[in-house]
């Protein structure tokens, strides 16, 4: 099935215990792509100014998956910057500065022969903006949103719209606390399914991630890291959902154990992130190499054996 994903495509500074980075690529788009494309053929729509560097142009254009036909680079715009610093458990980390820049203005508009996409992905970027996109992407069959601290308190409103109006949330502990007041992710998964999403995915960093749906609950570790050297955290997020919503579209179906393989896939996806700055984790990365290291999970983490929970 055919996958779409809208959000940003920026320029990071990153600063993690193991090193700094500036004027990286980044963005929400980029990383979810970038994954995702290892799996299915993925449309990208973002906007970005005419400061975006052409070699992060060429980054994203050796990945040979993703379709930027939906890449609008704006003259005398800015592209949009992020700066961001972790702490010594390379799990929390500090917003340093956030330019918004091209997101301030009118959202990229959806070419025509995007227009019939089923899988979608709203990555990060704000509710209203990602709001407008579903309105134009009439064929959609399974559509999941990401949202951040930024957005849950700025524009509150648009989420909770947006959140009526979509299948899946995927969305960290501390924005899922931040979202509905509660610390348990349970619980605070059930408060998401209440505000619309029937799929809610909470993410927990290096403890993994829990899937809460009306058929059921699942459980999902991270990929244990002890083969892999946590350099850069960046774009975690953004790359499991890539990989879960690339294999879901490459599968084409979605329903309780489909999501959990699919989020399987991208707690793998997001383990090759994390090794390096930017998006040089996933670069020239096969399915060769996913599927090793999928195996490795699976015998570490005894996927698929004993983390469900059916709720009734
Ligand atoms: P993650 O680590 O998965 O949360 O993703 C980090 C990426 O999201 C970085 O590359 C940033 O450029 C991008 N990002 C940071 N803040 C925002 C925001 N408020 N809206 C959209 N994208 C953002």
């Amino acid at each position: 099935m055919s996958l779409i994903v809208t959000g940003t495509i920026g320029i990071d500074t990153v600063e993690t215990p193991s090193g700094s980075a500036q004027e990286i690529p980044g963005g929400s788009c980029a990383y979810f792509a970038a994954a995702a494309s290892c799996y299915t053929p993925t449309r990208v729509v973002a906007a970005v100014g005419d400061d975006w560097p052409s070699q992060h142009r060429a980054l994203l254009e050796s990945f040979s998956g993703i379709d930027l036909s939906g890449l609008e680079v704006r003259n005398g715009s800015s592209t949009f910057r992020w700066g961001g610093k972790y702490l010594d458990n390379m799990n929390d980390r500090e917003t340093l500065f956030t330019d918004l820049g091209v997101l301030e203005e009118a959202p990229p508009s959806i070419p025509e022969k995007f227009q019939d996409s089923e899988i979608v992905f709203l990555a990060n970027t704000h509710p209203g903006v990602q709001r407008g996109f579903l309105e134009r992407l009439p064929e959609r069959k399974f559509t999941v949103a990401d949202t951040m601290d930024l957005w849950i308190n700025i524009a509150r409103d648009d989420l909770m719209t947006l959140l009526s109006e979509i299948d899946g949330l995927i969305i960290n502990d501390s924005e899922a606390l931040l979202l509905t007041d509660r610390r348990n992710p349970f619980t605070a998964a059930n408060a998401i399914m209440d505000m619309g999403p029937k799929v809610v995915v909470i993410k927990k960093g290096e403890h993994g991630a829990v899937l809460v749906t009306p058929d059921g609950v699942a459980i999902l570790p991270a990929y244990p890291a002890d083969d892999v050297m946590v350099v850069d955290p960046t774009g975690c997020g953004d790359s499991f959902a890539g990989g879960m919503m690339g294999w879901i579209a490459s599968h084409g179906s979605w329903d309780f154990a489909d999501l959990q393989t699919a989020m399987a896939w991208g707690t793998i996806s997001a383990s090759f992130t994390l090794g390096a700055f930017a998006l040089e984790g996933l670069q020239g990365l096969s399915m060769e190499q996913l599927e090793e290291r999928m195996a490795k999970y699976q015998a570490a983490a005894k996927v698929g054996h004993s983390s469900a929970i059916p709720t009734s």
